[in-house]
């Protein structure tokens, strides 16, 4: 595996190298790597001639600085990982290299409802701060397939709406949310929680699966306030549990029995703020 550190250099690299666009996976991540990331890195291994990870913690995206600060970094683990799972290169970027202009210099997106519901209306700024890394990371990068996991199920879609924004050459495969054996998706975040949190942390995917188990035709409120309640209940601040049609993310208050569904939930432990989201299929 080849480390980049310079926009400037791994654009050489590439351009020297004459990889087709379509046969370039990237996948962008900001690091303390796990078997979720891993997924997405084998993934466009077995679909691509060259693949390209980066590790960046994004400070536009963080709303909340101590978030920013006490983000995990484990990146000796992580090169490690990345050449056990043959990925070609890791581009290293520092701030400057991505924001050469400065982080206040922020371009706007039209993002419309999306950047105003769940993760958009707790995490104000936070989409927009995706949109520019990822913009930019697409510009150096320019890959033909770009992976990501189905655990950020509105950023999956945000980036859909950025890059048809852009009209950019580059598909976006969704791929599976990867879990801990009792149902915890796997998440950098998770490394802060301890011992007592950790156990707890299942429950949001248990309040998902209970809501993914027990829908029905009509009403489903009380799915979600009672979802909502039992997280409170084991010691959670709830941000959000919602029911949405996965399709757009427009959220729901009863159930036609047929339009695809995505269950999503936000919460903290203490200030660790962990996501997660099922989707459901009419049987
Ligand atoms: P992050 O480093 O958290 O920004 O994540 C980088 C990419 O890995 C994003 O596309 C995430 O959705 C994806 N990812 C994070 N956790 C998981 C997981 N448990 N399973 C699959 N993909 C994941």
């Amino acid at each position: 595996m080849i480390i980049f550190k310079r926009p400037a250099d791994l654009r050489s690299y590439l351009l020297a190298k004459e990889t087709p666009r379509q046969a370039t996976g990237f996948i962008p991540t900001m690091g303390a790597l796990h078997s979720g990331h891993i997924s997405l890195i084998t993934k466009a291994r077995n679909e691509n001639q060259l693949v390209i990870c980066s590790i960046f913690v994004n400070p536009t995206q963080f709303n909340d600085p101590k978030d920013f600060e006490k983000y995990p970094s484990t990146i000796e683990n992580d090169i490690c990982l990345l050449e056990q799972s043959a990925c070609d290169i890791l581009f290293l970027p520092s701030v400057m290299d991505i924001y050469p202009n400065g982080i206040d210099i922020i371009r706007q997106y039209d993002l419309g409802p999306l950047e105003r519901i769940l993760e958009g209306q707790f995490r104000p700024g936070h989409f927009q701060g995706v949109c520019q890394v990822v913009n930019r990371l697409l510009e150096i990068v320019m890959p033909g397939k770009l992976y990501l996991g189905q655990k950020d199920f509105q950023q999956c879609m945000v980036l859909k709406k950025l890059i048809s924004l852009l009209g950019i050459d580059t598909e976006v495969i969704v791929c599976p949310t990867l879990r801990e054996p009792d149902g915890l998706a796997m998440s950098s975040r998770n490394l802060r929680l301890n011992q007592t949190e950790r156990k707890t942390a299942t429950a949001i995917y248990h309040a998902l699966l209970t809501i993914k188990d027990n829908i029905k035709l009509g009403d489903t409120r009380l799915l979600t306030q009672s979802a909502r309640q039992n997280l409170s209940e084991a010691g959670f601040k709830v941000d959000y549990v919602e029911i949405a049609k996965s399709e757009t993310l427009e959220i729901l208050q009863s159930w036609d029995g047929t339009t695809p569904l995505v269950t999503l939930a936000a919460a903290y432990l203490n200030d660790i703020r962990l996501i997660d989201n099922l989707l459901i299929q009419a049987s």
